[in-house]
């Protein structure tokens, strides 16, 4: 996490580093901190918060004067959220900032420390920076080159060396760094939206190569200083869409923006009405040929996986496995070159999605990767991947990317059927005329939103409450549960509602409220002996459920009725209220919605 920038060029650059910095607040907002040249001397400011804490520090204390430096906003992993904590680190001679983890920090302290090094923070990066200073020569390269000899684990850094005032350095292994190329300026970024105000032009920086920026040049080199000359990417995200653009908050932009999301992620892979990945270089024929294929992702991506499962054992009749990344790596997983890895990210960064599918590719597994962030790492790294076209997310909560993430799971889904014989031409062209229909009924869906709020008016003094559903109702219950609980902050569980009666149901009193969810028809009744269960022991119930379900009102205290779609694409619809439920709960608590406490998008690390 932590969100790294840089500027060298004519424009103030504390001011830019802090518009830069805004747009990767999401990656962590533990500290924010600069540190610019000002008249041949490394100034830095630094504190504990949010970003507009930094901006109210400097608007009283004066904010430094120059035109080249770096930047950072923290999601601490090595030392509490302090101000000494925050990041730049470093001394008069070399000041660093850092997203990543360095994991030989606490011998390389204690090195320098018997060198008669002192140091002031407990954070893992303040050893990296004086190492630097300790193998500084007056040739930055030969000391950055030293020093990332020396350290294990991941980094982006972005550096500033005191004897030349009019460049940056950065260099990066195993956290994404991007060197954005404007005219007579050029930057440093985590991540595209950081620039995109005033470059749609970058270099990605590969593992541990070494950029020297200037305000008139780029050069990469790699550790041996050959210098290597890369392609020029170009972002072609809206500047619009890194922007809230009128909405209270990016989660609620986010929301409506997922008709759009969907529309552009599958209109390029349907073709006379069928799934079409000739694109990606995927086909039919080999999509036939995989024995057991394994979903892995974390998280939201993680739930979209099951829906994926369901979708795929439903459809094609192929056994699929959906494992947290986090726990497949070090399962020992029965996995070989005849079976398909399909790894779900959006920021295609997060560390343990990316450790995951390396298993697969160390024995010869075939790598799907379904990312939203163009050259992300696990993107450059998978056999095939299939970009989402959500455009940035901003809001830590997930939204639109999850509802991007289960679109291409339904394509996949029919392509793999149509490939094994299992469903028909005429079938698969049916269902994914269904799907073409979707961004219009998750427009609709939207329409719920008044209910929602009320909805979530009901919710918010509770302290605990259960989501329950069966089949791909469950899967839709765990990304419901996780959605309020992550910004809500109220706790929360989702639960199979056949499951209830072995142990959960013990919980059940009218301080409990149940979500459940029903939107499969052919499950329905048993839900509603499920949501019954749990009324008779005083439970509030709200329902989401589709058109026609027929019960009677009493059945649930407030019932949510979702626009008609095929049952099978029902996931895609019941999100939304979901998806509201939770936006409104955490609204009305007062919490910060799009930044909720402890948490930061793009999860790279472990
Ligand atoms: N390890 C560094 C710190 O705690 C950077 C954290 C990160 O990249 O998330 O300050």
């Amino acid at each position: 996490m932590c969100g790294v920038v840089g500027y060298v060029g004519d424009r103030d650059c504390a001011e830019v580093l802090v518009d830069a910095l805004s747009k990767l607040e999401y990656r962590g907002y533990d500290s924010a901190g600069i540190a610019v040249f000002e008249n041949g001397t490394i100034k830095v400011d630094k504190c504990k918060g949010r970003l507009s804490n930094l901006v109210e520090k400097m608007a009283q204390d004066g904010k430094p004067d120059g035109h080249c430096g770096i930047g950072h906003t923290r999601w601490a992993t090595h030392g509490e959220p302090s101000d000494i904590n925050s990041h730049p680190h470093g001394n008069k001679r070399v000041t660093i900032v850092h997203n990543g983890i360095i994991e030989n920090y606490k011998q390389l302290k204690d090195f320098l420390i018997s060198e008669g090094y002192s140091f002031v923070s407990e954070t893992d990066t303040e050893t990296v920076a004086k190492l630097l200073d300790y193998y500084y020569n007056g040739d930055p390269f030969e000391t950055i080159a030293k020093v990332i000899a020396e350290i294990k684990g991941s980094y982006a850094l972005g550096i500033m060396f005191r004897d030349f005032p009019d460049r940056i350095f950065a260099v990066r292994k195993d956290s994404p760094l991007i060197v954005g190329v404007g005219e007579h300026e050029n930057f440093l970024a985590s991540d595209v939206p950081a620039i995109i105000h005033y470059t749609r032009d970058f270099y990605l920086l590969e593992q541990n190569e070494i950029a020297i920026v200037t305000k008139e040049n780029v050069k990469i080199y790699d550790v041996h200083k050959n210098e290597i000359h890369k392609e020029l990417n170009t972002a072609d995200w809206d500047v619009d869409a890194a922007e809230k653009g009128g909405y209270e908050h990016f989660m609620l932009k986010e929301i409506h923006e997922q008709p759009t999301a969907v529309k552009t992620t599958i209109t390029p892979r349907i073709t006379n009405h069928m799934p079409d990945f000739s694109s990606e270089k995927i086909t039919a024929e080999e999509l036939k040929n995989y024995n057991n294929i394994f979903i892995v992702a974390c998280g939201t991506a993680m739930h979209a996986g099951m829906v994926g499962k369901y979708v795929i054992e439903k459809l094609a009749r192929k056994s699929v496995t959906v494992d947290m990344a986090s726990e497949f790596r070090y399962r020992n997983p029965i996995i070989n070159e005849n079976d398909l890895m399909i790894v779900i990210s959006q920021s295609g960064e997060t560390a343990d999605t990316k450790a995951a599918m390396q298993i697969a590719k160390n024995v010869g597994a075939t790598t799907l990767a379904v990312v939203n962030v163009k050259g992300s790492s696990i993107a450059r790294e998978a056999d095939k991947v299939i970009y989402t076209h959500a455009g940035p997310e901003i809001s830590v909560a997930s939204t639109k990317a999850y509802m991007v993430q289960i679109s291409v799971m339904y394509l996949l889904a029919f392509e793999i059927a149509y490939a094994n014989g299992k469903i028909t031409r005429e079938q698969c062209e049916e269902y994914t005329r269904n799907l073409e229909e979707m961004p219009d009924i998750i427009e609709e869906a939207i329409l719920l939103n008044e209910k929602c709020q009320f909805v979530a008016s009901k919710l918010i003094n509770a302290d605990s409450l259960l989501y329950i559903g069966r089949g791909l109702d469950y899967a839709l219950s765990m990304e419901g549960s996780l959605k309020l609980k992550e910004i809500s902050y109220i706790h929360s569980e989702s639960y199979a509602a056949g499951e209830l009666k072995h142990g959960t149901i013990s919980l059940i009193t009218d301080e409990m409220p149940v979500i459940a969810v029903a939107t499969q028809q052919d499950l329905v009744e048993k839900t509603i002996s499920n949501i019954k269960e749990v009324k008779a022991r005083g439970a509030m119930v709200i329902l989401i459920c589709a058109q026609e379900v027929e019960i009677e009102d009493s059945v649930a205290d407030e019932i949510i009725r979702l626009p008609q779609a095929e049952q099978l694409l029902m996931p895609m619809v019941a999100a939304v209220p979901l998806q509201l439920v939770a936006y409104y709960t955490s609204v009305l608590k007062g919490n910060d919605v799009d930044k909720p406490r402890n948490l930061a998008k793009s999860v790279t690390v472990e």
